[in-house]
């Protein structure tokens, strides 16, 4: 594309667009070619943006829930009628084909219905005390600013399970987009404008995390932290924003069971289903596959069956099933992971390569790898790229302690017949999810996500109610009677 028909992109802080003189390249990464000129924000820009949201939040606030839930339900509206724009952007700027761009953004629409209904239903208590002229009530307020900062593997989805039950409650909003998926955020942000939210309630600066991002979640007038990245990330800002209340949604390296018992062709299915779709660019990805010896090499064939069912190409070109990988940080890890289990004695079943030749180097071909051993990186670090690693194990305790040897715990896929079993592995594992014949990335909006205690994988729940309830302070207020 010739540079000067490249679109710039602008920040939009206090209800305008606005240009930023410093700007970063986006780029296409099925081609490597620059397709828009991104805001490169400074920390003024993110300080203006706070003030803006810190300036709009108590007339925000002040409205009624039902009026703030209509809202939801007109961007809502906005963003199904601007479905193909939002979904053809979301395709070319982080990879995935079509088909997956337009599911994601109709449940982004769905997010913000599903935040509409639910907080009209949220209500407090009336507790009773032992002083008896007391009368003591709870209710849920708003906490004021909140800073979102979100990844680019879903780009529309994730942004909006913090923005729509946010603004719901009565919040105001900062939010960080990933840099390479600016100009799906931009999209996302002129549907939400559309729909006429009021200035400042939700601003988008466009920058580096490092810069903007760190900027907000330690700046004293931001009173809430919603974060979905990395685990490098979210203990940095867990730092920067000591105190806040925070969700922090981050890494997996989810294991998939598969049990001498199970269903082959589910767990199979499911396994790869989880490692492909969105190339593999998924927190709750089948980031390894813990099979019982006797049944490795059957699983691996099924796995490498449908890896081979995979399209890989340019997502803009009819029947691709599976993109480029992202950016260039994410590609080199993926290819970094594979060559060290190979180097280390690991049998690659099918791919195993990058594929330049299709366009760019962000093209990797869907892989399966066999004898996986525990100190492999692969195995021990999430890789968030197209590839099931397949490690043996002989019984259910040496499944136990390969499941257990993580410092990840998010998503997990439990394969068997045998219910005792199944339910020893689920509440043992510390993860926040563990689905029991399916792949560790069944997942709906309305349900709990998050990571296990302990784990590197995060703090707090997303999903439904649970989010409104952990943006909202619960406030006490006591009544005292008159004798
Ligand atoms: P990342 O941590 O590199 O970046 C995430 C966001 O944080 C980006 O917007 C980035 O600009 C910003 N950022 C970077 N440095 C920052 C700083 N110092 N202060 C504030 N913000 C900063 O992660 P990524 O590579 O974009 O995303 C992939 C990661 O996200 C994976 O680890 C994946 O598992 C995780 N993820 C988790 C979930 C979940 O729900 N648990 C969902 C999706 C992705």
């Amino acid at each position: 594309m010739a540079l000067d028909t490249i679109e710039t992109f602008q920040n939009f802080i206090a209800g305008a667009w606005e240009d930023h003189a410093d700007t970063m390249p986006g780029i296409n990464p099925a081609t490597g070619d620059q397709i828009a000129r991104l805001p490169r924000s400074d920390r003024t820009c993110a300080n203006r943006a706070v003030a803006a949201a810190s300036s709009a939040q108590a007339a925000w606030a002040a409205r009624s829930v039902f009026d703030r839930a209509a809202m939801c339900v007109a961007i809502a509206t906005k963003i199904d009628e601007a479905r193909p724009r939002i979904a053809r952007t979301l395709s070319m700027e982080q990879g995935k084909p079509m088909a997956q761009a337009t599911g994601e953004v109709a449940k982004a629409a769905d997010g913000f219905r599903l935040a509409s209904e639910l907080v009209k239903q949220m209500g407090g208590q009336t507790l009773p005390a032992e002083d008896p002229s007391k009368l003591v009530m709870t209710l849920r307020q708003p906490r004021g600013v909140y800073a979102v900062i979100t990844p680019w593997n879903y780009p529309v989805n994730i942004p909006v399970e913090y923005l729509a039950p946010g603004i719901a409650t009565g919040n105001t909003i900062v939010w960080v987009p990933a840099p390479t998926t600016s100009m799906v955020a931009v999209e996302l942000m002129r549907a939400i404008e559309a729909a006429g939210l009021p200035e400042g309630v939700i601003n988008l600066v466009i920058g580096e995390g490092a810069t903007v991002g760190d900027e907000i979640v330690a700046h004293p007038d931001v009173n809430g932290i919603g974060f979905t990245g990395s685990a490098a990330t979210g203990q940095r800002i867990a730092e920067r924003g000591a105190g806040k209340p925070m969700l922090l949604e981050l890494g997996g390296n989810g294991p998939v069971l598969v049990f001498e018992d199970a269903d082959l062709d589910r767990a199979a299915l499911a396994a790869a289903n989880g490692a492909f779709s969105n190339a593999g660019q998924i927190c709750a990805a089948t980031g390894r596959v813990l099979a019982h010896r006797s049944i490795v090499e059957p699983l691996a064939a099924r796995i490498a069956k449908h890896a081979e069912g995979y399209v890989l190409g340019d997502p803009r070109h009819q029947g691709t099933t599976m993109g480029p990988l992202n950016n260039p940080k994410v590609a080199a890890k993926v290819a970094e992971h594979v060559d060290d289990a190979i180097a280390a004695g690991a049998i690659v079943v099918t791919g195993g390569k990058a594929r330049p030749d299709l366009g760019s180097a962000m093209f990797f071909e869907p892989t399966v790898l066999t004898g996986v051993t525990p100190t492999m990186r692969i195995n021990k670090e999430e890789t968030f790229g197209p590839v099931v690693p397949i490690l043996a194990f002989d019984d259910d305790d040496e499944a136990m302690r390969l499941a257990l040897d993580s410092d990840y715990g998010l998503c997990v896929g439990v394969f068997t017949e045998n219910i005792s079993r199944a339910l020893r592995f689920a509440e043992t594992i510390p993860a926040g999810i563990v689905n029991i014949n399916d792949g560790s990335t069944y997942w709906e909006i309305h349900l709990p996500f998050g990571g296990g205690s302990g784990t590197r994988s995060g703090v707090g729940r997303l999903g439904g109610r649970l989010t409104l309830e952990a943006m909202t302070e619960l406030k006490m207020i006591t009544i005292t009677r008159k004798p």
